[in-house]
């Protein structure tokens, strides 16, 4: 026998969450989430799963049927649209301009596609131009993949005209809109966007472990009519569509994660009561009051202005400034939670993130506060 460790229970310190994600979660949404289990079949829960589907169609503004929250975090998101629209053999444009970027040209690869790269500087947008002559280059390419809010540098791509070109080559899209949906604007039917997928822990609040998606009609079509079965059992559409699409005859493909299902739940109730307008104009009024703070700091954004997400503002760490160091007394010392620089920007930026329930004015004048006591003292140009 192997004897019981003595260990107590968990309890975290209350932290303020403002890095890349999971960002702050409301109590009403962790209430939400210790109500009582039921069963994932019981009526009840099928009426919760509906309720669910219809308010992430208002949050991704689409019509779409097989709109559903994915029992698993962002990445299993990602890894859906892929395994389920590449064919082995399929040519894949995929735009990477930073570390989610990259996961999705993993993933043409592992899924047999043959990848086709756009290529750009972290920091910047995907270049429009560059889209527009891979598909000229390669009419045949039968999906563009693009990552619209890239969390690691804080850039927005233009996601309507990306949508745009590619439905002029016949090409269906896949659109990473983890970090955008609920901060900035997200209209999956306006654009044209055949697969997107979400995350529960950015600008929506909820904890992590859920990723929101949803398949236009000719993606559906595309997937039914796949030579090759998905390689992938659990993230097969064709199995999970009897799951999710048949309300009341429902089958056992998998055990939904039911009380995290209340706390998604509870999220989309409070971006309806807010609304998706609203929730966008305070992520973009609290981004400009941070900025004039981190500003008045001496602080540099790395993303041009046009470009600049709301949710997610990454800055250059200042000359002499010890990355860790700041972000340890950051922790310790203001229970403040910053994100640090991914893959090519590791220990050179800070990504201070303002999403959902995070962004919120009190929130900017705390981490403002607290950059002003741990930074040097900025020498005055007026001195
Ligand atoms: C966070 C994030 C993901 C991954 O989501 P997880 O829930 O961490 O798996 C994917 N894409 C983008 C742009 C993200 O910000």
């Amino acid at each position: 026998m192997i004897s019981a460790p003595k260990i107590a229970s968990f309890q975290p310190p209350r932290r303020v969450l403002m890095g890349p994600g999971p960002s702050d979660v409301p109590q009403r949404i962790l209430d939400a989430m210790a109500r009582p289990t039921i069963g994932h079949l019981d009526p009840r829960f099928v009426d919760l799963m509906e309720e669910i589907k219809t308010m992430l169609r208002y949050a991704f503004q689409t019509e779409n049927a097989l709109t559903f929250p994915l029992s698993a975090p962002g990445s299993a998101g990602m890894e859906m649209c892929f395994v389920n629209l590449v064919e082995p053999g399929d040519k894949v444009i995929v735009c990477v301009n930073g570390v989610f970027g990259g996961r999705m040209l993993e993933n043409v690869k592992r899924s047999g596609g043959v990848p086709l790269v756009v290529e750009d500087a972290w920091g910047a947008p995907v270049d429009t131009a560059k889209v527009e002559a891979a598909f000229a280059a390669h009419p045949d390419a039968k999906l563009l993949a693009f990552v619209h809010a890239e969390t690691s540098t804080g850039a927005q791509s233009d996601a309507a005209e990306l949508s745009r070109i590619a439905q002029r080559r016949g090409a269906l899209t896949i659109m990473d809109c983890v970090t955008s949906l609920g901060g900035t604007p997200v209209r999956i039917d306006a654009w044209g966007i055949d697969a997107a997928y979400s995350g529960s822990q950015k600008c929506l609040s909820c904890t992590p472990g859920l990723s929101p998606v949803t398949f236009s009609e000719k993606a559906i079509a595309r997937i039914k009519t796949r030579k090759t079965p998905v390689q992938s059992w659990f993230l097969d559409l064709n199995l999970v569509l009897g799951y999710w699409q048949s309300a009341g005859k429902r089958t056992y493909h998998h055990t939904a994660p039911v009380n995290p299902m209340y706390g998604l739940h509870e999220a989309l109730v409070m971006l309806c009561e807010e609304g998706l307008e609203q929730a966008w104009q305070r992520h973009a009024r609290n981004h400009e009051k941070l900025k004039a703070g981190l500003e008045a700091l001496g602080l540099k954004f790395v993303v041009a202005e046009p470009y600049r997400l709301p949710q997610l503002n990454a800055v250059s760490i200042p000359e002499g400034v010890d990355d860790a160091a700041v972000r340890s007394r950051l922790l310790n010392e203001f229970n403040l939670e910053i994100g640090a620089g991914l893959g090519a920007l590791a220990g050179k930026v800070w990504r201070i993130g303002l999403m959902g329930y995070a962004s919120r004015a009190e929130n900017v004048e705390f981490c403002v506060n607290a950059l002003s006591k741990l930074l040097p003292a900025r020498r005055s140009a007026a001195a």
